[in-house]
C-alpha cells in the first residue's frame, strides 16, 4: 500500500512503536474503507442529456432520453414520455445551478449539473388603474376564490401530448406593451412581477391560439381577467390569455395553431385593450418571449 508522502513525513517525526501503531489504523481504515463503498450493478451513464430550448430564468427546457427512462430536477421527479421526451421549465427567479439525475430503463444512470442564466428585469409603473382592481373589495372574495380555483385547475396538466414542441406563434398582431418579469408598480404600490406578455392592439382583432392544445378553462368575464382561456399543450405547459372581450372556444375542445380563440379586449384589469399572454409548466411562470420561433415584434414598446 504506498502512503502520501505528507503521512510519511508526520510519520517520520512519531517514535517507531507509535508510528507501527499509526500505520495499522491507517491500513485498517483504508480496508474499512473500502468495504464500505457501496457494490452496485449500477454502470455509470457515461454520455450527457441532449438539452435543448432557452437556459436563462423563464425558460423551458427540454430533452430527450431512452423510452422507460425516469428523470429528476434537483431530486424532483420530471414526467418523461413514452418515447422518452421531457420538459420542465425553470422560473423567473431561479438559481444558477441545477442538478439532472435519470436512471434508464436497464438501470444505468446519470448525473448532469445544468447552469441557468440570471436576467435583468425592468420596473414598470402602470397608473390610473381602477382602485378597486388593484385593491380587491372584500365582496370579490367569494367570487375571487372561485376564479383562482379553475385557473389552477386550468393549468393541472392533464394532456400527454407533445404540442410545446412544434413552437409558439403570436396570440395576436399588435405590439409588445409588457413584458415577462417586470416588477410591477400599479397605482404607486410596488406589486409582485407581471408574468405575461402583453400585445396591445385595437379591440376586437382575433386573439389566437399561440400552440395547439385542449382548451382546460374558457370563460367569459373573470373579474381580474375579463375573458380568460388556458390551453394545455401536454406535459404541463399551459397558455393563459386574458383580458378578452369575447371568448370563442369551449372548455375541453381541441384547438390548433393559429385558431382565433377570442376576441380582444380591455376587460379586467387593464388600462387599454392587450390580450396579456402567460405560460406555465405546472406552477412555473415562464417567459412566452423565449417561446415565440418568429419574433417579428419588438421586444419591447416605446
Ligand atoms: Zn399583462
Amino acid at each position: 500500500m504506498s502512503v502520501p508522502q505528507s503521512i510519511h513525513t508526520t510519520l517520520n517525526l512519531l517514535p517507531q512503536t507509535v508510528r507501527m501503531y499509526v500505520f495499522l489504523a491507517l491500513a485498517m481504515s483504508l480496508a474499512i474503507a473500502a468495504l464500505m463503498v457501496p457494490v452496485s450493478k449500477v454502470k455509470a451513464d457515461d454520455g450527457g442529456l441532449n438539452l435543448d430550448g432557452d437556459m436563462v430564468q423563464g425558460g423551458l427546457i427540454h430533452g430527450r432520453l431512452q423510452a422507460g427512462s425516469k428523470l429528476w430536477l434537483d431530486g424532483e421527479p420530471v414526467a418523461v414520455g413514452a418515447d422518452g421526451t421531457f420538459v420542465f421549465g425553470v422560473g423567473r427567479d431561479a438559481k444558477e445551478s441545477w442538478t439532472l439525475t435519470w436512471q434508464k430503463a436497464d438501470g444505468v444512470k446519470g448525473q448532469q449539473v445544468l447552469t441557468i442564466e440570471p436576467r435583468q428585469w425592468k420596473i414598470e409603473r402602470v397608473d390610473g388603474l381602477p382602485p378597486k382592481t388593484v385593491t380587491p373589495p372584500k365582496s370579490w372574495l367569494e367570487r375571487r376564490k372561485k376564479e383562482t380555483g379553475r385557473v389552477v385547475s386550468g393549468r393541472k396538466g392533464i394532456s400527454d401530448d407533445k404540442h410545446w414542441l412544434s413552437g409558439f406563434i403570436w396570440p395576436a398582431s399588435g405590439r409588445v406593451s409588457g413584458v415577462y418579469g417586470s416588477q410591477r408598480i400599479l397605482n404607486g404600490n410596488p406589486r409582485s412581477p407581471h408574468y405575461g406578455l402583453d400585445v396591445a392592439a385595437p379591440k376586437g382583432v382575433p386573439v389566437v391560439a399561440p400552440a395547439s392544445g385542449i382548451v382546460t378553462l374558457a370563460a367569459k368575464d373573470f373579474l381580474l381577467e375579463g375573458g380568460i382561456v388556458i390551453i394545455d399543450h401536454g406535459m404541463g405547459v399551459t397558455s393563459t390569455l386574458f383580458h378578452m372581450d369575447d371568448v370563442l372556444v369551449e372548455e375541453g375542445q381541441m384547438v390548433a395553431a393559429g385558431d382565433e380563440i377570442g376576441k380582444l379586449g380591455d376587460k379586467g384589469r387593464a388600462t387599454g385593450p392587450h390580450v396579456d399572454w402567460r405560460v406555465n409548466w405546472y406552477k412555473v411562470r415562464l417567459d412566452p418571449y423565449l417561446l415565440v420561433k418568429d419574433k417579428p415584434m419588438p421586444e419591447k414598446a416605446e
